[in-house]
């Protein structure tokens, strides 16, 4: 949360001006500091990362079939969906997480019109791949880098890879508006199209041009947004003191593993995740989440279920679960533990000597588990 003594004198200035949507003030200014901090040549503010990924995709004129991965948050596969377009499961790499490129071309059909991949947890796709590969079909490449804000890779700011990219900028992720998105890119050449598409297609008192949508962030979105872009290196900072002191109490522990991060990564640390072998470690992903709880310590299954196992995408062919190895483990033994700047380094000890403790007396925790029937 940032200050309230300055978010009131910001929506001091909403009030007086009597202008709270429609492109306001605030919403270009926010827009423009964005635009500074991502390194991008456009970021248009949308009012959640749903929209703005709905937009994105309406902007490229897709038909047919776009790829994608199971390992990703509902939304992702909605957007392709709502758009009358067919996901494509792709499996993602048992490391990064992120969508596979060796199996994409497999994935490539005559339907095929574009590319949806995941900086799964901020953590860059291998970008140079997935784009040869699109290249080389000629399909665009849209990333939902819903995670990523503020992540760079060799120099490079992560929302300058492929046509587009969309920000989430939900209560949850690492800089937020309350609910908000964007889409960003390093070309302005679809800007236009995509800030018309937001207000309706709306040209002018005269003109819609395509079938729009309202996607915009108010003003009082964004002047949250404005002071909470103040303190995000901090918080960032914070995340990062704080993954490397897990890292330090974790690394090693028979059956647990952690994400492969890429090399040259500026990171956000929007979360920590980590892997549960459930031979070496004694318990399963599913008892530790419960017993965590039962410490009072909040953990997070992301990703379970996969996209690829919800009701309205189980019957797709690419849904199966022997096309999506990878991801389906990964899906079993993934836990995010908590993780944000207000945590002190003791908090963060008590959760890694929790599940260190789990580990050392698994067998007892099982058989209490199962005799309360936990
Ligand atoms: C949060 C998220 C979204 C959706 O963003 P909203 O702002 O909640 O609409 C899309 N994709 C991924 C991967 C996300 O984590």
């Amino acid at each position: 949360m940032p200050d309230r003594d300055a978010y009131a004198r910001l929506l001091d200035s909403v009030f007086e001006r009597a202008w709270l949507t429609n492109n306001g003030p605030l919403v270009i200014d926010l827009e423009r500091r964005l635009g500074e901090r991502l390194g991008v040549a456009f970021c248009t503010s949308f009012c959640s990362g749903t929209a703005a990924l709905l937009t994105a995709l309406r902007a490229l004129n897709l038909r047919g079939e776009v790829i994608t991965t199971p390992f990703t948050f509902p939304a992702t596969t909605h957007c392709i969906e709502w758009n009358g377009l067919r996901p494509v499961f792709c499996d993602v790499d048992p490391e990064t997480y992120n969508l596979d490129p060796e199996r994409l071309e497999a994935c490539i059909g005559s339907e095929t019109s574009a590319i949806l991949p995941v900086h799964v947890f901020g953590n860059p796709c291998d970008v140079e791949a997935i784009e040869e590969i699109a290249s080389r079909h000629g399909l665009p490449v849209l990333y939902d880098a819903a995670h990523a804000f503020g992540v760079s890779l060799d120099g490079r700011p992560i929302g300058t890879w492929g046509d587009l990219s969309i920000l989430s900028f939900h209560a949850t992720k690492v800089f937020h508006t309350a609910e908000g998105g964007a889409v960003v890119a390093a070309k302005d050449s679809v800007r236009e199209k995509v800030s018309l598409l937001r207000n309706f297609g709306i040209v002018n008192e005269n003109e819609v041009r395509g079938v729009g949508i309202n996607g915009k962030l108010s003003e009082l979105h964004a002047a949250l947004g404005i002071l909470v872009l103040d303190e995000v290196d901090r918080e960032i900072e914070r995340r990062g003191e704080h993954t490397a002191r897990y890292l330090d109490r974790l690394k090693g522990v028979p059956g647990l593993h952690f994400q492969r991060i890429r090399p040259g990564t500026v990171r956000n640390f929007f979360n920590f995740t980590v892997e549960i072998d459930e031979e070496a470690f004694g318990l399963s992903r599913d008892e530790v989440h419960t017993a965590l709880r039962a410490d009072n310590i909040i953990s997070r299954k992301y990703f379970h279920p996969l996209c690829s196992e919800n009701e309205c995408y189980a019957g797709l062919p690419s849904a199966s679960r022997e096309s999506l190895p990878n991801a389906h483990r990964l899906s079993s033994r993934i836990l995010s533990l908590p993780l944000h700047g207000e945590l002190s380094a003791e908090e963060v000890d008590t959760v890694a000597y929790a599940l260190l403790s789990l580990r050392e007396h698994a067998t007892a925790v099982r058989r209490a588990a199962r005799d309360t029937g936990a």
